[in-house]
């Protein structure tokens, strides 16, 4: 029997490798963790945190210009991108001392550098080499951008919060979740924002409906969007970068977003030595314990390109934690369930959503009754904008099982984190109609939507 001083070595201090580091060393494993840059990853450092703060800070520009409306007289303030960038700098790396904090707390040993796998049981990372009896691959993803002429002139989602100077016209390429926060958080921090989306509607896998009223509602604000639309070549201008349109039309911007995609981060980990099996995409390959093709190595998170959420990486750190290392005490072990994830899409107004599409559901339950309502919110009765809220529930007809909820509306990730919480419980219609709304509220209609939509 081989002896190892290291139980669990993690490759990776982002939102899974943290969260299975440190669970795993709470429950006495020996643990070892190996992140080559800021501890916390993807979305701690260039990903969900700094973006919300971004988009909190550009809801300001719509408040202040709502204000009027509710009584408040005067010019608005202007933006100090510069310490926008400082405070956000600031909360960041108070973040990344608290990560830090938590897993020493926790018994973690921290190690810093790159780090690739020797073999089954070794992991080098800056010429020292680690033995441990399981491997925890958590290395995320990186911004994927494709083969354009001009390519060098484009930034990720990586360069974008500390871009300098401000992009006062920013054109953002996509049509994900990533473009269209962007859009939305620069268009409302004051860029002109052109977006360019290949296909005939922004968000591909969101319920239609969505689609069409997000689409509209970014058009709305500001957002020049283009659809069946891509870009050509790129070209650096005395006035700024020259973009080429496929159709042969041109714009001149300051900066060009593309957020194409996330690929797995894989390359330098040494994973074809080892006998770990990927996708034609790179994706590690694992079973339904996260185990890879190569027994003592595990994998989790964006890695593996499943769900690639923050949420789905922990819950999946935690089901693997306890598989290797048993529940917490008198607990039953965590399964992570890949039905119902609620998401939200930060675009102004927000997206949320939990369950199936309308064209999902009927593709998978067969009859089923759409309750749709769109209506303009009672703030916007005096605030003098014209945004709008669009609500829909998709229930199964066989069951009277809820399998579909979402809406775009403000804060619909925070309305919507509760009633996933009913639908996990499976909640049916009925049950929705006797649950008693929160007057005055947007969030009430989920439960007084009476009649089914006809289309
Ligand atoms: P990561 O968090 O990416 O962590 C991987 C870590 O591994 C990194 O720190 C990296 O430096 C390290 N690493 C890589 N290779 C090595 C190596 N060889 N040696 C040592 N260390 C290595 N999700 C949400 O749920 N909500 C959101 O609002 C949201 N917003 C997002 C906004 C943006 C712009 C982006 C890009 C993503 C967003 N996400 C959001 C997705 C979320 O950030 C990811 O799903 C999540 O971070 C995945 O966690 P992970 O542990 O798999 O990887
Ligand atoms: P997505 O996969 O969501 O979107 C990529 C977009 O780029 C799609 O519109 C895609 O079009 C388009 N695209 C892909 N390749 C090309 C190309 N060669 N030329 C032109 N357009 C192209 O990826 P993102 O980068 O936006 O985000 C990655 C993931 O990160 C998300 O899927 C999500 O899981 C996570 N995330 C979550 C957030 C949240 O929870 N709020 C926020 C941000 C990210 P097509 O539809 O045609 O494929």
């Amino acid at each position: 029997m081989q002896i190892f001083d290291i139980d669990l070595f993690v490759i990776g201090g982002g939102s899974g490798g943290v969260r299975a580091a440190r669970q795993a060393a709470q429950r006495g494993a020996r643990v070892a963790l190996a992140e080559m840059a800021q501890m916390g990853g993807t979305c701690v450092n260039v990903g969900c945190i700094p973006k919300k703060l971004y988009s909190y800070a550009a809801h300001y520009a719509e408040s202040f210009e709502e204000s009027h409306g509710f009584g408040w007289v005067g010019e608005a303030p202007r933006l100090d991108w510069e310490l926008l960038k400082t405070n956000r700098a600031r909360e960041i790396s108070h973040l990344n001392g608290i990560y830090l904090a938590l897993l020493k707390g926790a018994g973690v040993q921290i190690i810093e550098g790159r780090a690739t796998l020797v073999d089954a049981h070794t992991v080098d990372v800056g010429g020292k080499q680690y033995r441990a009896k399981t491997i925890l691959i958590a290395t995320g993803g990186k911004p994927s951008v494709p083969e354009v002429t001009g390519r060098e002139h484009v930034i990720t989602s990586n360069e974008i919060f500390d871009l300098s100077p401000f992009p006062k016209r920013l054109l953002v390429v996509g049509g994900g979740y990533i473009a269209c926060e962007f859009a939305s958080i620069f268009n409302g921090l004051g860029s002109k924002v052109v977006q360019l989306y290949r296909r005939a509607q922004v968000l591909r896998g969101f319920d239609d409906d969505v689609r069409t009223f997000i689409a509209g509602e970014m058009i709305k604000t500001g957002v020049d969007l283009r659809l069946n639309a891509d870009v050509a070549a790129i070209e650096r201008t005395a006035g700024g970068l020259q973009v080429q349109l496929a159709g042969g039309s041109s714009v001149t911007v300051d900066a060009v977003l593309y957020a194409t995609g996330r690929v797995p981060n894989i390359q330098g980990l040494g994973l074809d030595a080892v006998g770990v099996r990927q996708n034609d995409e790179g994706a590690i390959q694992v079973n339904g314990q996260y185990q890879s093709s190569a027994p003592s190595i595990y994998a989790l998170g964006d890695v593996t390109s499943r769900v690639q959420l923050t949420p789905v990486a922990l819950g999946e750190a935690m089901a693997l934690v306890d598989h290797l290392f048993g529940p917490t005490a008198g607990k039953k072990p965590r399964n992570m369930s890949y039905e119902f994830i609620p998401t939200a899409v930060f675009t102004h107004p927000n997206i949320g959503t939990v369950g199936y599409t309308e064209t999902g559901a009927r593709e998978k339950f067969g009859p089923i009754t759409v309750y749709r309502s769109e209506f303009k919110p009672l703030r916007h009765t005096l605030s003098g904008s014209s945004e709008r809220t669009l609500m829909k529930l998709v229930v199964e007809d066989a069951t009277d099982r809820v399998v579909g909820l979402h809406m775009v509306g403000q804060d619909a990730g925070e309305i919507v984190q509760g009633f996933a919480v009913a639908m996990k419980a499976g909640a049916t219609k009925a049950v929705f109609d006797s649950t008693i709304g929160i007057h005055p509220t947007a969030a009430e209609e989920f439960v007084t939507m009476r009649e089914p939509f006809k289309g």
